[in-house]
This record gives structure tokens, C-alpha cells and sequence, in this order.
């Protein structure tokens, strides 16, 4: 793909080219680029790295564990923290609910009913609107979290979300499977938006703006599909060295 990126690279030029990547597929899918905002995926990643990216434009930010993003948060000046609007990506543990609702400002991974009540709890606590997103499951690997499409578990979460009341449910998230061809990814991409098309539909009350799909690998398919999020990190903080647990 375009944005392959090698360790010499400046983070600005690896900016330049994603941009050029994200214009290109934009322009390709008729749409205009103010409806997609990038999100920089920073785990792994030192505060450092976080600020110089926002330095060249980007206020969007991924994190995906609640204990790594405390210690980064632990970094910043007020003044830098409220510079960045950072979301928590990844699988959050109910008993950690309180801790992100106050170390992020949204949650895209919210996959039950059960977590969706501690965020709520948390937040009227703590006085703070969480923007939300609900996680969805499109594939059968079964080491994947989220919610699975017509499943009782999201029907009884759509049903409740309305009247929590600190929870702004912004729209849906997915990750595509892994390795699977381009067909294959961007049925999962357009399968997210035609879910998203039902549910806005049974849910009026419910603002389903959001899709949150594609990653540095696959963004250019999220953006023929609808995306109006892209997840990115290798694309352009480089590749990440610390394992991931
Ligand atoms: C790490 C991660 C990304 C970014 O992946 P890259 O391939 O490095 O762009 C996006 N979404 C989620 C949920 C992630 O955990």
C-alpha cells in the first residue's frame, strides 16, 4: 500500500503521505476529505511522539489500555492533555470502567450493557459527557470481542441507551478480520454501514453518525465504505517495537 513506512522516514513526511493516501481514496469514493478525521493510534508510543504528531495537525487520538494510557496522561501538563481528544480502543474490563472514564474522552470500544452502566455511573461521578462507541463483531475469529449483529446483547444495549444520560452514543466501530483479502474486507467495512443504516432506523432517538473502520493497511477500503474514522498507527508513528500483550 502506499503508506508503507521505513524507520528513517521523518513523522512529518509519513503525515504527508498518509494525507496524500486519504485524499486520494476520498476522492476516489466522491466524498470530501472533512468527512473522514484521522485517528492516530499512539500505543506504544511515548507522550513525545503523541505531541509531535499534534504539533503537525492531528487532535485525534487512539489508545488501546487503560494502564498505558495512565502513565502517558501522568506526562502531560494540563495545557498538552487538553490539546488531544483520546479515545480508548481497545477491550475495556468493567472493573477498570471508572479509571477511562476518566482518563479518556470517548470509549470506542463499548461491547455490553453491563460496561455501559459503569461508564455512566463513572461519568455522572465525575460530572463528564463520555462520547461512546459500540464495538461490532463482523467475523467469526473467535478471539474477538464485540458486539454481534442482531444479538440479544445489542438489542438490550440499544434499548437502554437513550436514557443514559452521560453516555453520547456516537456510532459503531469494527476491526476487520485479519488476513483476509480485499473483497473480504471491504464486505466487512459495508457490512458496519449497512448495520448502522438498520439500527439508525429502529433507533431514532440514537445519533449513529460515527463508523469507525480501517486500519494502515486497509483504510482506503474504510473510506470506499463509508468510513467516517480511520484507526491509524504503523502508517504514521512507524512500526511499534514494545510487544503487545
Ligand atoms: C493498533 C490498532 C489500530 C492501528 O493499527 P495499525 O495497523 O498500526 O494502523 C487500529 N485499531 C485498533 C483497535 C488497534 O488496536
Amino acid at each position: 500500500m502506499a503508506t508503507e513506512s521505513s524507520p528513517d522516514d521523518s513523522l512529518s513526511d509519513r503525515l504527508l503521505r498518509l494525507e496524500d493516501a486519504i485524499a486520494a481514496a476520498c476522492r476516489a469514493a466522491s466524498r470530501a476529505r472533512s468527512q473522514v478525521t484521522l485517528m492516530a493510534v499512539s500505543k506504544t508510543h511515548p507522550v513525545e511522539a503523541m505531541m509531535a504528531v499534534r504539533s503537525l495537525g492531528p487532535t485525534l487520538f487512539g489508545e488501546n489500555r487503560v494502564q498505558e494510557f495512565a502513565a502517558k496522561a501522568a506526562q502531560l501538563s494540563p495545557t498538552q492533555r487538553s490539546a488531544l481528544r483520546v479515545h480508548l480502543i481497545g477491550h475495556l474490563q468493567s472493573n477498570k470502567a471508572a479509571r477511562a472514564a476518566e482518563l479518556f474522552d470517548g470509549i470506542d470500544s463499548l461491547d455490553s450493557l453491563p460496561l455501559a452502566q459503569r461508564l455512566q455511573a463513572a461519568a455522572a461521578a465525575q460530572g463528564k459527557i463520555l462520547s461512546v462507541l459500540l464495538e461490532i463483531k463482523l467475523s467469526d475469529e473467535p478471539t474477538k470481542t464485540g458486539l454481534v449483529p442482531g444479538s440479544q446483547a445489542l438489542d438490550a444495549l440499544l434499548e437502554q441507551l437513550p436514557d443514559l444520560s452521560h453516555l453520547r452514543v456516537d456510532g459503531l466501530m469494527t476491526i476487520a478480520p485479519l488476513g483476509r483479502n480485499q473483497a473480504e474486507t471491504r464486505n466487512c467495512f459495508r457490512a458496519l454501514r449497512q448495520l448502522r443504516d438498520q439500527l439508525q432506523v429502529a433507533h431514532p432517538r440514537l445519533e449513529l453518525r460515527e463508523l469507525s473502520m480501517g486500519m494502515s493497511s486497509d483504510f482506503p477500503l474504510a473510506i470506499a465504505e463509508g468510513a467516517t474514522r480511520i484507526r491509524v498507527g504503523t502508517a504514521l508513528f512507524g512500526a511499534r517495537t514494545a510487544p503487545q500483550p
